[in-house]
């Protein structure tokens, strides 16, 4: 290609830029432009060709002039002289644009550059306007976020309370959270967990303050886990008032149970005759103030109980008990309810007496309670079924009504404290909210489900189940006899496996497989699961579908050749059941 072809084949390249570029031969004279700079109306491109371009230029405000002429002979007197570039602005505030003009050495000359670069600088502007932004809510928010890198070093940390005796700080990006907070095993628990790509929340007390912590795994481009994430709201307020309240309900209840009990006695003798016969209109009155007083005493024997069993105090009697005995006594117990409602009353036992380990009394409490939701939420002369039969190896009681269902976005709210759906129910229908708060402790704490499955508009099936034992919990075999016979694997082993870094629950589950495999024996006892349970509250559901796997198993174990390992099995199920009730 002849000198010629070549020029002409460059220029062309130089007019398809955006950029103004000019260029200058070794004394300074302007040789060449591009397209662009032919049809710029910048001041700096108004120089004719042929001209010292130095010398030619305009002063623009705000630009560097001089320094652009001294920056020009340099590059041409000197090979080694560095590029050199400004900033500055052109136009008035309705129409400014921001321009960057450079130059620097070619061979024999050199070459000018000037760049619009309003729209890139206006996004860097906003970028930053956005970041301070978020700085300034992050700071001004009571919560505090870090970061983590794969191998636990605080990257990042920000946020209101980071520092002042808080969660954690500045000073701490760069050390690891192993040994920074080696005396919070919740948070390591949560950071492990969110390494190995769970998503976690866990409440963490760092001196007098309560921290609720959120954890996610930081992915990478390719969706590879790179770390973790961390938000840490302070929730210390938020406890405190919780306990304040439930202190100041537990000393009402306690306060108001014995005068409510008087005053209920009372009417009731009344309303017997016993102080002498009463008008009609006073009967009438009496008898008012005697269901009021009912009611009052059911809410109040409520608080009570939910408050017991908050306080780990709940103590079941436990005892081989036949749940459809419980269905027939929770039946019998809500006959005159139903009459007075108008509602018919189905009972339905599917099969055997269906016999589970329970506390009687804890249980028909239960039945009687869902049964009276069903009869409080039925239409006039409907039907309320209460049903008591055998599923997967459980022993299942299912209330089925036919009133308004539950809307599936209120399905999460039904078993929460003071819960009603509809406002307008605590007068219409009467009730605490608590009921079923306390079944669903009193059934988890006995090592079972419970739940709804209804459609809205068309009646629901309450329902809770209990594991069914293969073999009768009165087999004979006393509990002290079995422990000899149970290796100890223990607490000791699962504690081990707890702090090893695999997924402690990784480890449940293997040992649950072993079940499986015969070595019935080696078997987790209740302790250890209780140990484990404890270790793993953020697990809590998934360690009580483990135990409850568990006792499949032994079950399934019991009906095969490990039969001669029965009365070792049956009671290490019956220390499981115990142990699911522990889990939180
Ligand atoms: P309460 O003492 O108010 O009945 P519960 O805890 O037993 O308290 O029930 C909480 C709420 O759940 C009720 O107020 C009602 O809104 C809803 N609920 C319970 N059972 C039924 C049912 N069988 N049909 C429709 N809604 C129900």
């Amino acid at each position: 290609m002849s000198d010629f072809d070549r020029n002409l084949a460059l220029a062309g390249a130089l007019d398809v830029l955006p950029d103004l570029v000019g260029v200058l031969d070794g004394e300074g004279r302007l040789v060449h432009c591009n397209a662009a700079w032919a049809a710029a109306q910048h001041p700096w491109t108004r120089i004719d060709v042929g001209a010292r371009y130095g010398e030619a230029l305009p002063a623009i405000p705000g630009a560097d002039r001089g320094g652009f002429v001294q920056a020009l002979a340099r590059i041409l007197a000197d090979a080694d002289a560095p590029p050199w570039r400004c900033e500055y602005s052109l136009g008035d505030a309705s129409a400014r644009t921001t321009w960057q003009s450079s130059a620097r050495q070619v061979a024999g000359g050199a070459v000018v550059v000037h760049e619009d670069v309003t729209h890139p600088r206006a996004t860097e502007a906003a970028f930053k306007r956005s970041q301070a932004r978020l700085r300034t809510i992050l700071t001004g928010a009571p919560l505090v976020l870090f970061s983590l890198d794969r191998g636990g070093v605080f990257t990042l940390v920000e946020g209101m309370g980071a520092g002042a005796g808080g969660f954690v700080g500045p000073d701490q990006i760069g050390t690891t959270v192993w040994s920074g907070y080696a005396h919070v095993p919740a948070l390591l628990e949560l950071v492990r967990g969110a390494l190995e790509g769970r998503i976690g929340v866990t409440t963490v007390h760092v001196g007098r303050l309560a921290y609720e912590v959120r954890c996610s795994p930081l992915l990478g481009h390719d969706d590879a886990i790179e770390g973790a994430v961390g938000v840490a709201t302070d929730v210390s307020e938020r406890i405190r008032v919780q306990q304040l309240k439930d202190e100041f309900l537990s000393i009402v209840s306690h306060e108001l149970r014995t005068p409510l009990t008087s005053i209920r006695g009372s009417l009731g003798l009344l309303e017997g005759g016993v102080t002498g016969p009463l008008t009609e209109r006073a009967l009438e009155l009496v008898k008012v103030a005697r269901i009021n007083s009912d009611r009052l005493v059911r809410l109040v024997s409520d608080m009570l109980d939910l408050d017991r069993i908050e306080a780990g105090l709940l103590q079941l009697q436990r005892q081989p008990v036949s749940l459809a005995e419980v269905v027939v006594a929770a039946v019998r117990e809500m006959g005159g309810l139903a009459e007075h409602a108008g509602v018919r009353l189905q009972t339905a036992i599917e099969g055997d007496p269906l016999e589970v380990v329970g506390d009687r009394d804890r249980l028909v409490q239960v039945a009687t309670n869902l049964l009276s939701n069903a009869i409080k939420f039925s239409p006039a002369s409907a039907a309320v079924q209460a049903v008591a039969r055998r599923r997967d190896g459980f022993a299942r009681v299912e209330i089925v009504d036919r009133g308004p269902g539950i809307a599936p976005e209120d399905l999460p709210r039904l078993f929460q404290k003071f819960s009603q759906l509809d406002a307008s129910d605590r007068r219409a229908r009467g009730g605490s909210g608590l009921g079923l708060v306390i079944c669903k402790r009193v059934i988890e704490a006995s090592g079972g489900r419970i739940g709804v499955d209804s459609t809205f508009g068309h009646g629901s099936t309450f329902w809770f189940e209990l594991p069914l034992p293969r073999v009768s919990a009165g087999a004979g075999v006393s509990r002290s006899a079995d422990r000899e016979h149970t290796v100890a694997i223990d607490a000791a082993a699962l504690d081990r496996a707890r702090r090893s870094a695999g997924d402690p629950l990784v480890e449940l589950l293997r040992l649950l497989a072993e079940v499986e495999s015969g070595a019935l024996a080696r078997l987790a006892d209740a302790h250890a699961a209780a140990t484990l349970a404890a270790a793993l509250p953020q697990h809590g559901d998934a360690v009580r579908e483990a135990l409850r796997a568990c006792v499949l198993a032994i079950d399934a174990a019991l009906a095969g050749p490990e039969s001669a390992r029965v009365g070792i099995a049956a009671a290490q199920r019956h220390a499981i059941v115990d142990a699911m009730g522990s889990v939180p």
